[in-house]
């Protein structure tokens, strides 16, 4: 197998299809993708309308480049442009920049660009891409790792800044597991300030299933006292997962993170409208008297034989994907215990 001679500078861009399948699945692979270290996604302009596309992609990122390469700019009036440029420059966080086509687009369009601040790239004849600060070669998706390692190694020998390559379904793991030699690495000269250095590390499973991935968390305690949350991937000491994350599992730093998580539990009460956030004891009552009521009115002590069967069918029980067997052993005694007889676990993704 070829070991990779780079130095960890170059990086790896990503240019996505046009979606046309599941839409869940695309942004699932964008999340993964950002997770597993992509520094951009490319997205161009031949099909699904860009900017909403792209204004999604800000929505669900948070690290990663978002570029909406431009294949025929006068296509897109200077105004729409720049409209359309400045507000994705604000939804990402300043992460948005275009790619244009070699010396066909007009002065108006560039102009309406450049005053939104955007990274502007300019390709060349050859399809690399320039932002002033460095070139990005367009490449062809690797066939095997020993062919990534070889054309990642010769792009950063010859000083690019990075590759763009299509989308394939191996490159997650790719990017994850870049095959690294440590010892080319620590002996290089290029140093990166890591986000995590100095980070406290934790380590848990992954919420999602029963397959229970491993998890590393990393965190540090700012100087309020408050404790960040820097990232979480995968656990590489792991038997059960070796690193790897499923794109569920690579989104789970987004549970802790997310400015759309319930923090406190939901009632709608019968009859209402909406739902309210109300305070655990209350729910853990009210499910209480809801398991009673249901257990009183539809509870059976013998069956239409005669037989003594204790039971009731007016309650269901399902299981969480993050129970241990000691906590599916207790649920399953209290459930049966009651007379539960439908029980379930989501022991599956
Ligand atoms: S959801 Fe994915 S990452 Fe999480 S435990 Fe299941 S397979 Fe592993």
């Amino acid at each position: 197998m070829t070991t990779p001679t780079f130095g960890l500078v170059l990086k790896v861009a990503v240019a996505l299809p046009a979606m046309t399948g599941e839409v869940g699945e695309y942004l699932a692979d964008v999340a993964a993708l950002e997770a597993a270290g992509a520094e951009a996604i490319w997205v161009d302009d031949t099909a699904v309308e860009p900017w909403v596309m792209l204004g999604a992609l800000a929505a669900l990122t948070h690290r990663v480049g978002l570029v909406c390469k431009l294949t025929s700019p006068d296509r897109w009036p200077a105004a729409q442009l720049g409209g359309a440029a400045a507000t994705l420059q604000a939804l990402s966080r300043g992460r948005f920049a275009v790619g244009l086509p070699p010396d066909s687009v007009l002065e108006d369009q560039l102009a309406a660009l450049r005053a939104t601040g955007v990274r502007i790239f300019r390709s060349d004849a050859g399809g690399a891409f320039d932002d002033g600060e460095g070139r990005w070669a367009a490449i062809a998706a690797p066939p095997d790792r020993e062919a990534w390692n070889a054309t990642i190694g010769a792009y950063d020998s010859a000083g690019a800044a990075g590759v763009i390559v299509p989308w394939n379904d191996r490159l997650i793991d790719l990017l994850r597991n870049l095959g690294f030699d440590v010892a080319v690495a620590e002996s290089t000269k290029v140093k990166q300030n890591l986000r995590i250095a100095g980070a406290k590390e934790s380590h848990s499973v992954c919420p999602y299933c029963a397959v229970g991935c491993s998890l590393v968390a990393y965190t540090r305690q700012n100087s309020d006292g408050s404790v960040q949350l820097l990232q979480i991937e995968g656990d590489p000491d792991s038997p059960v997962n070796e690193g790897r994350l499923c794109p569920k599992g690579a989104t789970a730093m987004q549970l802790a993170t997310s400015p759309r998580r319930v923090e406190s539990p939901q009632y709608r009460a019968a009859g209402a409208r909406g739902w309210k956030s109300v305070s655990w004891d209350f729910v853990l009552n009210k499910i209480a008297q809801n398991v009673k009521a249901s257990r009183d009115a539809t509870f059976v002590g013998t069956d239409a034989s005669g037989n003594t069967v204790n039971r009731t069918e007016g309650i269901a029980f399902a299981g969480g994907a993050a129970f241990s067997s000691e906590e599916g052993y207790f649920a399953t005694k209290l459930m049966r215990g009651l007379g539960l007889v439908h029980l379930e676990q989501q022991a599956r993704v």
